[in-house]
């Protein structure tokens, strides 16, 4: 499969190698998969010149047609799910069953967009004082610059790809150098699929800063959006901000999870394995705090715990196994440091705690009780296996705890009481809310973060204005 995946720059339609090259590590075992190239900041501009070229010609498509095109791709990933599911678990780690449903859950986006890009749709309306009628319409936005993170290497794509095409834009993608094989093998489904040469183009570099900064200066690029952490995220708002450009934000995430004292408990642990567990911890969306209502923290603890040390872990490629390796060594390193610092502080392991022998970079799926909020893993996004318990006693309590963080994503809420469920949702400040449920991505909901958790929307209605702008015409009559 590897083997198979275009490893040049796309541009304009053509494949091209490059002098330097970039290694991919499999992280299960700590060996090199492939190298892929190397662009310049030169190359970034060439790629950016092919999607301008290619502009105008793909806006001026009929809106059916552009549908289709991304039909096309949806079908043909569904054809090719087993290699692009095996691609990403040799990248990045996740086991392939979780990388199956990664494939299920990106392509659902073409299919998505494919039905939104014959729906865009404007307003016809009379002035208040008569007279003059108001045209409001919607165009693409124009050339798009995409940046990718490595933890979901098909969906973060397909979930810029899908909406920018579908509203006419052409795009210049970048995936993180971990894992730009996914990126490349998906590109080449677009060609496949009748996206016209130029419409999507695709640079992988070892010096994202230096390839990224000329592409956000020029003056042609109408549109920066990106997913990663908080910490690139402002640096790229910064750069953006000098041209003002439109920008589109899905940042780091510090999820609650709160349970409270009627939850259903079997209910509650079969979400926190999802929230938790789901790619290893290495999600925007994993719970990060579980804050559980004292009288049942012990319980939903020792439940958790069992659950967690029970999972096998190992190559992601192996049958039966459910949890693979984190990305590289730092981030075992970083989730180790984490525990550390929570267990010197006071917290309780109940399972885990432990860096498993490489090759390869595992560590073991850890629960940890009685964890101070003062705990780093508290303010720090764990991006790993590990799942550290606090207790509330008052729902105000609960509520002031989730809230206390830069971050707003995603919170989830077990309780069976309707209207405790309702004025919880409202007073958690994230973007997202699952009630009773581990999971809030669907590619028909509105994805996407309030505080420094990001800006704008993926997915949903709403994915497709990020890549519209508004005009008004005054006709007179
Ligand atoms: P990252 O280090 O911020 O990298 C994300 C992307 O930005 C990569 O393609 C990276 O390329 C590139 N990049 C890094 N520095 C750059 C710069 N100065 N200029 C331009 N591009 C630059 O994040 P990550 O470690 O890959 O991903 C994990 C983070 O993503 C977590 O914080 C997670 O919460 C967040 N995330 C958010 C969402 C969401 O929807 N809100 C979804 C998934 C992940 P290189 O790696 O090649 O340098």
């Amino acid at each position: 499969m590897v083997d198979s995946v275009p490893k040049g720059l796309l541009i304009g339609g053509q494949w091209i190698a490059t002098s330097g090259a970039v290694p991919v590590e499999n992280p299960a075992t700590g060996g090199t998969l492939a190298e892929v190239a190397d662009a310049t900041p030169e190359q970034g501009i060439q790629a950016l010149d092919a999607a301008v070229a290619a502009g105008p010609a793909w806006a001026a498509t009929d809106p059916r047609e552009r549908g289709e095109v991304l039909r096309r791709a949806f079908e043909m990933l569904h054809a090719r799910a087993d290699d692009f599911a095996l691609l990403m678990t040799l990248e990045m780690g996740k086991p392939l069953a979780e990388a199956r449903g990664e494939v299920t859950y990106g392509a659902e986006f073409f299919r998505w967009f494919s039905e939104e890009a014959v729906r865009i749709a404007g307003r016809y309306s009379v002035a208040p004082s008569g007279g003059t009628r108001l045209l409001t319409m919607k165009q693409p936005v124009g050339p798009v610059y995409a940046i990718t993170p490595w933890n979901f290497p098909l969906a973060m794509g397909t979930r810029k790809i899908g909406p920018a095409l579908a509203a006419g834009c052409t795009v210049v993608v970048k995936p993180a150098a971990q894992t730009p094989l996914t990126t490349l093998a998906l590109a080449k489904v677009l060609q496949e699929a009748g996206v016209p040469d130029g419409v999507v183009n695709v640079i992988t570099t070892s010096h994202s800063g230096a390839v990224s900064q000329p592409i956000i200066a020029h003056p042609r690029l109408r549109k920066l959006t990106f997913t990663g952490s908080t910490e690139v995220g402002r640096t790229l708002i910064r750069e953006a901000a000098e041209r003002v450009l439109k920008v589109s934000m899905e940042l780091g995430g510090n999820a609650p999870f709160l349970v409270f004292d009627d939850a259903d408990l079997d209910r509650a642990v079969a979400g926190a394995m999802l929230a938790k567990m789901r790619n290893i911890g290495e999600a925007c969306t994993a719970a990060n705090r579980f804050i559980v209502h004292e009288s049942v923290a012990d319980e939903f603890g020792k439940r958790l715990a069992e659950r967690m040390g029970a999972l096998t872990v190992g190559s992601g490629i192996d049958d039966g196994v459910d949890v693979g390796p984190l990305v590289d060594s730092a981030a075992v390193a970083k989730v180790s440091e984490l525990v550390t610092d929570a267990v010197d502080a006071g917290a309780r392991v109940l399972t885990g705690n432990r860096v498993i022998d490489g090759p390869g970079h595992f560590y073991a799926p850890t629960v940890l009780h009685d964890v101070p909020p003062t705990a780093r893993m508290f303010a720090e996004e764990i991006f790993g296996p590990v799942a550290p318990i606090t207790t509330f006693a008052t729902d105000d309590e609960a509520i002031a705890l989730a809230n206390n963080t830069e971050f707003g994503l995603v919170s989830y809420a077990f309780t069976k009481d309707l209207t405790r469920a309702i004025t919880v949702a409202e007073r958690l400040e994230s973007g997202m809310v699952g009630l009773n449920q581990g999971i809030v991505s669907n590619p028909a909901a509105p994805f996407g973060g309030i505080k420094s958790s990001g800006l704008g929307r993926e997915g949903g209605p709403e994915g497709i204005e990020e890549y519209l702008e508004t005009k008004y015409v005054g006709l007179a009559l």
